[in-house]
């Protein structure tokens, strides 16, 4: 029996990468995600084929659990989901915590490797969980969060550090008090949690859930080895090395270090122009305008950001994008990695619409090319494609790298008004010389373009 569990255990282990290795690749990441969930299935049914469980209680888990998760599922808007991602990132993070804290009221003679692992799981899912939180009320706009300062952060983090060290040196060496000491180095990570994100500013939290993400995995991995369990062993691993490439991407994508993004606050903010100075030359336009300019167009390149998401222009971008290719005209989306409001946002949106992946271009791929851009229509994105990034030191988004649409013959920038991106600074590129601004809903907008179109 312990020899077939272990077998499957294998098999799932093997589903889990080879899900992993299907997510790296939007044509094969449906497939990839199933491969996973079945390798979940198979490690979640044979566990329960484990001897000494309690049915009734995992019963009663899952169910609660099923209703807690569809609700959210059902609900969750689409601009909100990095918010959800957070959240159940510190649910990962708080299991492990529980689950290894009673763990070790249950292992008989638990050796000294256990219990540095027992240590490992309260230290890393408490801060998981608090961090979470705190993340996911950031992005929820819980503006108070903002305001919290933390006293000489770095010496008070360092002294909280330390006092889990001590506690995690009762866990290992004091049989009698192991479990005290463990709940109170929870008690003291939960607050490290909090006093680690609070200080981290709302643009950088994308990296810092990208992060939790794989503090959750580490986690589960480290009640693994609580549990001498092989499956929760590897898929822990698995999710703590994915989410620290994950973490590496995006502060790539973003030019900042971990470390920047971890202690300090978002880039120096100088004394940039004011919107006012930046936005003196404005021109704005209209539907049949640029209708009119896509119809002599040959090549068009659409740039989508977060306003597509708020705006669910998704289908219409998708059916402007048939119609001029109908009209023999290259249509291109350039996908910048931190667009909208969560890893692959764009990408996500623009499959559900049926948009073909082979017009989906990374921004290293379609940079060299904007030149030969007769459009670039800006559809509700704004930091991505602000050239401050490049020519500012001072800016908060210095040395980020952008779509360049500034090189396109032309810009059309759909959005509602001027105001600013997350990052809430101005953008010199709405008031360019090449540039139109249409002040509209972007789904609308680009309906109305698609109507003018077949009008024309
Ligand atoms: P931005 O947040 O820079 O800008 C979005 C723009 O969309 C706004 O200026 C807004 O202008 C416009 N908009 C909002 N609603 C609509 C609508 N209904 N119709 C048309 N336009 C609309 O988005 P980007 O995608 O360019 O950049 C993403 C930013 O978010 C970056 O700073 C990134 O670092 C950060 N971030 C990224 C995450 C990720 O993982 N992708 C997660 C969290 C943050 P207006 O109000 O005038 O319409």
């Amino acid at each position: 029996m312990d020899q077939l569990i272990e077998l499957a255990y294998l098999a799932a282990a093997v589903l889990f990468i080879l899900g992993l290795k299907g997510l790296t690749r939007p044509k094969s990441a449906v497939r990839g995600n199933l491969l996973g969930a079945c390798g979940m299935l198979l490690a979640v049914v044979v566990t329960l084929m484990q001897r000494g469980l309690s049915f009734e209680l995992i019963g009663g888990g899952v169910a609660l659990g099923a209703v807690i998760g569809a609700v959210f599922a059902t609900r969750v808007q689409m601009t909100a989901m990095p918010e959800m991602v957070a959240l159940f990132n510190g649910f990962g993070g708080i299991a492990s915590t529980l689950v290894a804290g009673v763990a070790l009221t249950q292992l008989d003679t638990p050796g000294k490797p256990e219990l540095i692992a027992t240590a490992l799981s309260g230290l890393i899912g408490a801060v998981t969980f608090t961090g979470s939180l705190v993340a996911w009320g950031k992005l929820a706009g819980v503006r108070k969060l903002d305001q919290i300062i933390v006293p000489m952060q770095h010496v008070t983090n360092a002294i909280l550090l330390l006092m889990c060290l001590v506690m995690a040196y009762g866990v290992v060496n004091s049989s009698e008090h192991a479990v005290l000491c463990y709940w109170m180095l929870s008690a003291v990570a939960f607050v490290i949690g909090v006093t680690l994100v609070v200080s981290i500013g709302g643009a950088d939290m994308p990296v810092v859930i990208a992060l939790l993400n794989s503090y959750s995995g580490l986690a589960a991995a480290a009640t693994g080895f609580v549990l001498g369990n092989t499956v929760l062993i590897i898929s822990g691993s698995l999710v703590g090395a994915s989410g620290l490439i994950l973490t590496q991407v995006m502060c790539v994508a973003m030019n900042r270090s971990l470390t920047n993004v971890l202690f300090g606050r978002m880039g120096p903010k100088g004394d940039g122009p004011s919107a006012d100075e930046v936005y003196a030359n404005v021109k704005s336009t209209t539907a049949d305008e640029v209708a009119m300019l896509l119809e002599v167009a040959s090549r068009v390149v659409i740039v989508p950001g977060y306003g597509m998401a708020v705006s669910q222009a998704q289908h219409t971008v998708s059916d402007l994008r048939k119609l001029l290719v109908a009209r023999q005209i290259t249509v291109d989306f350039a996908i910048h990695p931190v667009a909208g409001r969560m890893p692959g946002h764009m990408n996500v949106l623009l499959a559900e619409a049926d948009v073909p992946y082979e017009s989906l271009r990374e921004m290293d791929e379609i940079n060299p090319t904007m030149e030969q851009a007769d459009i670039a229509i800006v559809l509700g994105a704004n930091d991505v494609v602000n050239p401050l990034a490049r020519t500012d030191p001072n800016s908060p988004i210095a040395g980020m790298p952008i779509i360049d649409v500034d090189k396109a013959r032309t810009v059309v920038v759909i959005k509602r008004s001027l105001s600013p991106g997350f990052a809430g600074i101005p953008n010199p590129l709405f008031a360019a010389d090449n540039s139109l601004m249409l002040f509209a809903d972007g789904r609308q907008a680009v309906q109305d373009i698609i109507k003018a179109l077949n009008e024309g």
